[in-house]
């Protein structure tokens, strides 16, 4: 799943259970429960970036500061609880880098790692999976300004 999706889910997890203790597990955990949501993403597995990646990491990662930014101005007593659960959702994601440098699954944990979370993904090169993930999206908007 995109990175948007997934930071906002974090904001969101922070303005209803501000306390990281909680916060920051639920915001990792909940990572992994959207990825079994059908989704776009512009590269699927084994994930070789592509022109568009190189396009639509920086429109994902500009459009997620953007966002989180203005949820976080909506919350100011936790803004930097919503940052961090915002990042913590997308943590999951860092094994991406073994994209760029393939020996990482030399090592047994980070492939291990790599194989189970790329078994969950439900993803679709279509872009009706893009559907999904602007809903969930609203849906995190509107949580976040209405509560
Ligand atoms: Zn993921």
């Amino acid at each position: 799943m995109l990175i948007t999706p997934h930071a906002l889910t974090g904001a969101v997890i922070a303005t209803l259970v501000p306390n990281i203790t909680f916060a920051v597990p639920l915001a990792i955990s909940s990572h992994f429960i959207l990825d079994m949501v059908p989704h776009w993403q512009e590269t699927l597995y084994p994930y070789k970036p592509n022109k568009l990646t190189w396009i639509r990491i920086p429109l994902d990662l500009t459009l997620s500061i953007g966002l989180v930014w203005w949820i976080s101005q909506a919350h100011p007593n936790v803004s930097s609880v919503i940052w961090l659960t915002a990042f913590a959702a997308n943590i999951p994601d860092l094994d991406s880098f073994v994209s760029f440098s393939p020996t990482l699954l030399q090592n047994k944990i980070i492939k291990s790692y790599w194989d189970w979370h790329n078994s969950i993904q439900k993803e679709t090169s279509s872009l009706l999976g893009l559907v999904s993930q602007l809903l969930w999206s609203w849906v995190c908007l509107y949580i976040s300004f209405s509560s």
